[in-house]
């Protein structure tokens, strides 16, 4: 271990030992939305969610390792874990908290922002965190923090959140969320988040966005044949309740993000 590796591991010991003295959680249980047959989004989405989560949360989980905390993670590779397992994870690290990532998206293209959910008291501090750290970062609306019963939310026993890094049918968030570059910063944010960090204060980036194309097919790809089975299934995955009761709140979410 060289001087500068020894100061860099002094320091990030320093950082969990203060997130602790300040009755935060050393251990974080890191949640990547979606993963195996559950791509996440709509359907005839063109950039799949369940990647990008997982690639955010595996940054997220080094940046945090680094800085002395311990990290479970829901799921480390594309595989389908349901989200009674996932809660079970979180709920077996009492003392932890965990933090669920995904990336929204909308039939209008046109939606965009960062939103971050809570559902117990005991988040929303957390959740404040997050948020306006993430939302420091992105050149899009800040679509706010809010209070929604999903699953992973209601059913897990720690403070838990749930941020939304952006819309994947929006092109620029799109593209955004295919640069290595922007995940990472949103991993950093998110762990600035939880390392109770003030915002940053820059709005910057765009400049080099412009080398990306997609396309113009942006949202719809031409439909596959068992692709709209799988997509409903994965698009309940977020909410909770009875089927009926479900795809009603699913549907008024989906409003309000259109908005
Ligand atoms: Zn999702």
């Amino acid at each position: 271990m060289n001087f500068s590796r020894l100061i860099f591991s002094a320091f990030a010991g320093l950082t969990a030992l203060a997130a602790s003295a300040f009755g935060q959680s050393r251990t974080i249980v890191v949640d990547a939305g979606h993963g195996g047959f559950d791509r996440g989004g709509v359907p005839g989405q063109r950039i799949s969610e369940k990647d990008k989560t997982l690639d955010v949360a595996q940054r997220l989980k080094r940046i945090l390792q680094a800085q002395g905390y311990r990290v479970v993670m829901t799921r480390d590779s594309d595989v389908f874990i349901p989200l009674g397992t996932r809660c079970a994870i979180a709920n077996a690290n009492r003392g932890a908290s965990f933090v669920s990532i995904h990336f929204n998206c909308a039939s209008r293209v046109g939606a965009n922002g960062i939103e971050t959910y809570y559902y117990r008291g005991d988040s929303a501090g957390l959740a404040a965190s997050i948020h306006r750290n993430v939302v420091s970062i992105s050149p899009s609306e800040n679509r706010g923090i809010r209070r929604r019963g999903f699953y992973v939310l209601r059913r897990t026993a720690i403070p838990s959140v749930l941020v939304e890094c952006g819309f994947l049918t929006n092109p620029t968030e799109g593209r955004l969320a295919l640069s290595a570059d922007y995940r990472q910063r949103l991993a950093e944010q998110i762990a600035r988040g939880i390392n109770r960090q003030p915002a940053a204060s820059s709005k910057p980036l765009t400049a080099s966005l412009k080398s990306l194309s997609l396309g113009n097919d942006f949202v719809k790809v031409p439909p596959e044949r068992t692709y709209r089975k799988r997509s409903s299934k994965a698009r309940s995955h977020k909410s909770s309740k009875s089927k009926s009761s479900k795809s009603k709140k699913k549907k008024s979410h989906k409003k309000s993000s259109e908005d």
